[in-house]
């Protein structure tokens, strides 16, 4: 899979820019945009917020995060909250920063045009680092990773490995990198069919309207805990790298990169990986 590059972890990293300000805002989520239409994905202070460039980013004491919140456990929700690995990383980041946050949940395809017209100051939604991407928006440094892999159903030998998908109907998210890497497949055959959420491709792989779904192992897990009869098949795919989006040219990718490499450090990254992630 060529378009999706490793970024650098270590070694790279900005030198820190982070000040973490007495009394900084906590972190809320927004509830007037808890739905999955991008349209609705502004917040109360919209009316600042749709003047917003990436010049202005944080100009209220507020960043914005788009996101799409059912991908657990990155960001999911619970008890109405939005919550997850990519949730408290963010708040942290704001923390450090002396920003308050607010999560705007939409459709994943809708988030780097979000944070290209300043509508949202970043993405964070297990958003994979790839070269295409690259040319819309900045990536700050890589905070975690993860593989594609392929949930089929229990039983079923319609799919064994990708080596099938050419005979096959495959289910993805909509322009995700389980998106990009089935599309490669299609000139050989596959009929690809994607939804807007991946608990819909999933959704349609439980009544047999696809034979698999592509996407990210930790998401996959927690689709095959929450559907009966469902399983992981063991072929793994290309590493992927998790990253934040911002807006190109921002001045936000060196705050937050000295904010995560801070957060790094301390011992704060890895410590909410494992409050989500059973080793
Ligand atoms: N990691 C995948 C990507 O970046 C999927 C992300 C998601 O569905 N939230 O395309």
């Amino acid at each position: 899979m060529k378009k999706i590059i490793s970024a650098v972890l270590a070694g790279a990293m900005m030198c820190s820019a982070a000040v973490a300000f007495a009394g900084c805002g906590g972190s809320k989520n927004d509830s007037s945009s808890k739905t999955d239409d991008s349209k609705s994905a502004t917040s109360d202070s919209a009316s600042t917020n749709d003047e917003a460039t990436a010049d202005s980013a944080g100009a209220n004491g507020t960043l914005h995060m788009a996101t799409n919140a059912f991908f657990e456990p990155y960001e999911y929700y619970e008890n109405q909250k939005i919550v997850g690995i990519d949730a408290e990383i963010a708040e942290a980041v704001c923390d450090k920063l002396g920003y308050s946050l607010v999560i705007d949940d939409m459709d994943f395809d809708s988030i780097i045009t979000a944070v290209q017209s300043g509508k949202a100051d970043f993405g964070m939604a297990g958003m994979t680092v790839t070269e295409e991407r690259m040319q819309a928006i900045d990536f700050t440094d890589t905070y975690t990773n993860a593989i594609q892999v392929i949930i089929v159903k229990e039983g079923s030998d319609k799919v064994k490995s990708s080596e099938d998908f050419a005979t096959s109907t495959i289910g993805v998210q909509m322009g995700t990198t389980g998106d990009i890497y089935v599309t490669d497949f299609e000139e050989k055959g596959a009929v690809v069919e994607r939804f807007n959420k991946g608990a819909d491709a999933v959704l349609a792989l439980t009544q047999d309207k696809v034979d698999a779904v592509v996407i990210d192992n930790e998401p996959a897990k927690a689709f095959v805990a929450q559907n009966e009869g469902l399983t992981i098949l063991e072929e793994p795919f290309e590493n992927e790298e998790y990253a934040i989006c911002v807006a190109k040219g921002s001045e936000l990718t060196e705050k937050i990169n000295g904010a995560l490499k801070q957060l790094k450090e301390e011992g704060k990254i890895d410590e909410i990986i494992k409050k989500y992630i059973k080793a």
